[in-house]
């Protein structure tokens, strides 16, 4: 046991590369990042991280440096998942779920941090079955690509390494949607793993039409057809369709998420660290999934879900996002042949390039 000392809190804006939109948000221009790196008295350090894609990210900046961090200096550092508990139970009245889960899972993935680097093992070795490598599919925000751009970039990750690849649906004409899953599956070929994402634009008959349209292109997975605080909707176009139906990063409390499993009926269920409440948060949705027997993915933040996936028996797959965090760490990540490493270093496994991400700080 050791008090904290000092928790340094750091934002920065991120430009994207390229026309990058989806159905819902539009056009991405860059993404927000926003790290926590905890100090205890006796010199151990973590840190952790949140992101967004590209609004929102100053207020959890100021919810971290204003609300909690000065709730936890010189306090005893206690296990993570009780200094989840504690940050909760402090911000609860005012911001249950929302930014609140941002800004936890920032200070979670630090305490995560400390503790597995105290103990000397890697986030794979902490809970279940500590696999070398986990399977990854590549994620495109590439709704507004011309046909041509959006097989010239698939057949560009596939050269990358990728073997597997998620791409955007919800233009406004249905066919043109229907016409470009065709054209991505005549080109991946009849196995490969290939999946869909409306990001939310959907009515729900309107997504029960899709699925039907859909379903003869052998889908794994139907990513937020529709309002995911419409769990009723999800049940209902779950029961008419084959295709699987998947959602989870517009959830941001376990609660959420078991209504998404037990009302909603979802069988993909995709948490992400960074707006659930860090690792705990995370490692409560994998034990729900197992709980109604489907395997938990990951959303985003790829260098981190690598390493957290390869931690669980129930593991399915990591998001390789378009946001390129990874990029600002030191030794980023590589696909290979459609998987990726799983850290072997004592933490979390992720350590910031600071230096490379100096000019972008807030
Ligand atoms: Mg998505």
């Amino acid at each position: 046991m050791a008090k904290i000392k000092n928790i340094a809190i750091d934002y920065f804006i991120v430009p994207l590369k390229g026309n990058l939109v989806d159905a819902l948000h539009g056009k991405h221009t860059n993404f927000e990042l926003i790290t926590a790196t905890a100090e205890l008295e006796d010199g151990r350090t973590g840190t952790g991280y949140t992101y967004t894609g590209g609004f929102g990210g100053a207020a959890i900046a100021v919810m971290l440096k204003k609300d909690l961090v000065p709730q936890l200096i010189g306090i005893e550092m206690q296990s993570p998942s009780e200094m989840n508990d504690y940050m909760n139970q402090h911000i609860h009245y005012v911001a249950r779920g929302g930014i609140a889960s941002f800004a936890i899972s920032a200070l979670d993935i630090a305490f995560w941090d400390i503790d597995l680097k105290t103990k000397n093992i890697p986030l794979k070795d902490a809970f279940e079955t500590g696999v070398n490598k986990v399977r990854t599919y590549y994620g495109g925000i590439d709704l507004m690509y011309t046909e041509k751009e959006l097989l010239e970039n698939i057949e560009r990750q596939l050269n990358l390494g990728h073997t597997a690849v998620k791409i955007k649906l919800g233009r406004q004409n249905e066919n043109e949607d229907i016409e470009r899953v065709k054209a991505v599956r005549s080109l991946i070929g009849k196995d490969a793993l290939f999946m869909v994402d409306a990001n939310m634009v959907w009515s729900v008959p309107q997504a029960i039409r899709m699925a039907e349209r859909l379903e003869e292109y052998n889908i794994a997975w139907l990513e937020e057809p529709t309002n995911p605080d419409d769990y009723e909707g999800y049940a209902r176009i779950g029961q008419t369709t084959v295709i699987p139906i998947a959602m989870g990063e517009n959830l941001h409390t376990i609660y959420e998420h078991k209504l998404a499993m037990e009302i909603g009926r979802i069988s993909c269920p995709i948490p992400d660290c960074s707006n659930v409440c860090g690792i705990t948060g995370f490692m409560k949705v994998a034990k729900l999934a197992k709980d109604y027997s489907v395997k938990v993915h990951s959303h985003g933040m790829q260098e981190l879900h690598a390493n957290v996936l390869g931690a669980l028996d129930n593991r399915g797959y990591v998001e390789f996002h378009s946001f390129p965090i990874y990029e600002y760490t030191i030794n980023p990540l590589q696909v290979k042949e459609g998987y990726l490493d799983v850290s072997k270093d004592p933490g979390v496994g992720v350590n910031f390039d600071w230096h490379k991400l100096q000019i972008y700080r807030q």
